[in-house]
C-alpha cells in the first residue's frame, strides 16, 4: 500500500519507516516531487498536521499522513508549542532554539515538559487524527549526540538518558511520535 508521509525530514522518515510493516510503501514529499513549502499557518499542532495532510490530498490526489510536533514547557505556559521549529527565528536552528529555551528556563524550578505529536491521516474520503504524548523534563544542559531538534535537552520521565543519548528504537518505543504512529498503524491494520 502506497502512502505519502508529508515530510522532507530524513530523521522522521527513518523513525517512521522503522515502525511500519514492510508492505507499506512510504513515499516522502521529495519522492512525489513536492518541493514547495506547505503552509503551516494553523495555531495548533493538530491544525497544522491536518493542513499538511489535506494539502497533499488536494494537490497530488494521494493518501497521506502528516505529523506536527511541539514541545510544551509547563513553566513557559506551553511554549514553544506550535512554534517549536522557529522558536529562535525563521532559520529554524536547533542550536539556537535549545539555547533560547535553556535561557528562558534559567532559574525556574519547574522544568517539566512534554512532546506532543499529532498525526492526521487522509485516506479515501476519511480524515482521522492521532495524538502521542511523552512527558519529561528539560535538562540543565545538552547531553548526547543522537536524534534531532530538542532531543539533547529532553529527558523522558522514568529514564536517566536524554532522547539524544538513547537508541532510536528506544526513543520510538516510549516517544511521542512512536505512540501516535502505533495508533495510526493499528488503524491501518483494521
Ligand atoms: P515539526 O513541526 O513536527 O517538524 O517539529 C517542530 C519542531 O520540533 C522542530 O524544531 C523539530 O526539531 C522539533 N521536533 C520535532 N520532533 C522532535 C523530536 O522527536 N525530538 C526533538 N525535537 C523534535
Amino acid at each position: 500500500m502506497k502512502l505519502v508521509f508529508a515530510t522532507h525530514n530524513k530523521n522522521k522518515l527513518k523513525e517512521v519507516k522503522a515502525l511500519l510493516p514492510h508492505h507499506f510503501e512510504i513515499l516522502s514529499l521529495t519522492d512525489i516531487g513536492c518541493n514547495e513549502e506547505i503552509p503551516e499557518t494553523a495555531d495548533t499542532i493538530e491544525g497544522n498536521a491536518i493542513l499538511k495532510a489535506n494539502y497533499v490530498r488536494d494537490n497530488y490526489d494521494l493518501s497521506c499522513f502528516a505529523d506536527d510536533t511541539g514541545l510544551e514547557v509547563a513553566s513557559l505556559d506551553g511554549e514553544p508549542g506550535v512554534y517549536s521549529a522557529r522558536y529562535a527565528g525563521e532559520d529554524k536552528s536547533s542550536e539556537a532554539n535549545i539555547e533560547k529555551l535553556l535561557k528562558n528556563l534559567d532559574g525556574k524550578k519547574d522544568r517539566s515538559a512534554r512532546f506532543k505529536t499529532a498525526i492526521a491521516l487522509t485516506l479515501n474520503n476519511s480524515e482521522v487524527l492521532f495524538l502521542g504524548i511523552c512527558e519529561g523534563e528539560i535538562t540543565a544542559e545538552k547531553r548526547g549526540e543522537g536524534g534531532f531538534g530538542y532531543d539533547p535537552i529532553f529527558k523522558p520521565n522514568g529514564f536517566d538518558e536524554t532522547f539524544a543519548e538513547m537508541k532510536l528504537t528506544q526513543k520510538s518505543e516510549i516517544g511521542h511520535r512512536g505512540k501516535a504512529m502505533r495508533q495510526l498503524i493499528e488503524y491501518l491494520r483494521e
